[in-house]
């Protein structure tokens, strides 16, 4: 059998998750309720998966002066991809392109020791790309990218533990959000004016990255004329059903912004050193990673991301003040739930419309009496009436850990 093809446009707009208006403009989506409830939970996986991890976050402001971007070489190298500036009082403003600038230099604004390297900044935020309007579509192709990012401040001899760390990090998240990866491309510069002049520094970065492709035994490919600028970079590469690749995960080495922005730390020496910059994102940017989960799920999300986790369905008007008391259950411990109740129609089709919630829980007459629920899960299977308490938080437990698969017998 044929693996359907699923477009992640059409279906974000018939599941109600995303839409865009021309009054607000191309490339400029919002998010509808249940396509925001995928993302939020989105956003707090990476952000407690980061946490756990090591990574402080921060905050910082989606545009800057002009001369931030002349300093970090964005002006220079990258200026084609970024929005014209803005004056204002006799300055110029930019919307970002990137995190890296705003990171390096909550970095310098502080004394840093060598005993606090690596030194780790991520933040979920907001940048800007000048996308042609005739290449816009959907959540793949945006000029306001929510990303996932990160920058870690070390030491050279700590980026290769830093870079295998950041590749686990993608692993982890891939398996949670049921996607795997097509294959690692390590990203080295081609010929042109778009990158920054530095041979022996682009031969010791991309060396570090090389060594730890081949200290994880990853199959990967080289290519060239896919760096950034800064730096080379080991790229995740995913597919969409029809075999179009994308970036979507990326660990990057970066000797060139730190030197920009005239970084140090202190060693143990006590004399002052240049850290490096090693830039990653776990899911890449939150648009690109949603539209490629609609795309691989067709829209059946892994229970933790689902819009709706749980749909309670009472058979008869008479069971509707306990499936009431159910969804309230629910969403007392947490979980996204709603009712279907009989006056939707028949429970087949009510059935047949909750086909992508994960959890159905039919509620009739004995169960009412018992408080008990009869699960149908979104699989197919079906659970023997259980005790509300039990199968709420069993349900609970199952979100919470970030579980693909709905249930564990
Ligand atoms: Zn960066």
């Amino acid at each position: 059998m044929r693996t359907p093809v699923h477009d992640h446009r059409k279906l974000g707009r018939e599941l109600d998750l995303f839409d865009t208006d021309p009054l607000i403009g191309a490339g400029l989506p919002y998010w509808l309720p249940g396509g925001a409830a995928v993302r939020h939970a989105l956003e707090e996986y990476i952000r407690e998966a980061e946490r756990r991890a090591g990574y402080r976050h921060v905050y910082s402001p989606v545009l800057a002066k002009r001369e931030l971007y002349e300093i970090s070489g964005h002006w220079a190298h990258y200026s084609e991809d970024m929005f014209p500036a803005m004056e204002l009082g006799g300055e110029q403003f930019v919307l970002r392109p990137s995190l890296c600038p705003h990171h390096a230099l909550i970095y310098r604004s502080r004394e840093h020791s060598y005993r606090e390297l690596p030194l780790k900044i991520a933040e979920l935020g907001g940048m800007y790309r000048s996308e042609l309007s005739g290449v816009l579509g959907g959540l793949t192709r945006v000029r306001a990218i929510q990303l996932n990012d990160a920058h870690i401040f070390c030491t050279l001899d700590q980026v290769a533990d830093e870079a295998r760390a950041a590749l686990e990090l993608i692993d982890r998240a891939y398996q949670a959000l049921g996607i795997r990866a097509a294959r690692y491309r390590l990203s080295l510069p081609g010929p042109g004016g778009k990158y920054v002049s530095d041979p022996a520094m682009w031969q010791r970065a991309g060396a570090l990255l090389t060594g730890v492709l081949e200290s994880i035994g990853a199959p990967y490919q080289a290519e060239e004329g896919e760096a950034a600028f800064y730096g080379p970079k080991i790229d995740v590469q995913i597919a969409d059903a029809s075999g179009r690749e994308s970036t979507l995960s990326t660990v990057q080495v970066d000797l060139h912004q730190p030197r920009q922005f005239d970084l140090h730390y202190t060693g143990s020496d006590g004399a002052a050193h240049r850290p490096v910059m090693v830039h990653r994102s776990v899911i890449g940017s939150v648009e690109r990673a949603v539209a490629h989960l609609i795309d691989t799920h067709g829209g059946a999300f892994p229970g933790w991301l689902a819009p709706v986790q749980v749909v309670v369905l009472p058979i008869s008007d008479a069971e509707l003040p306990y499936a009431e008391a159910l969804v309230r259950r629910c969403v007392g411990l947490g979980l996204r739930a709603e009712l279907s109740a009989p006056e939707r129609g028949s429970l087949g089709a009510r059935v047949r419309a909750a086909r992508l919630v994960p959890y159905q829980a039919v509620v009739g007459a004995k169960e009412a009496a018992d408080d008990l629920v009869a699960l149908r899960l979104r699989d197919g299977r079906r659970i023997d009436a259980l005790p509300v308490s039990e199968a709420v938080a069993r349900i609970a437990a199952l979100v919470g850990r970030n579980c693909v698969d709905l249930w564990d017998e």
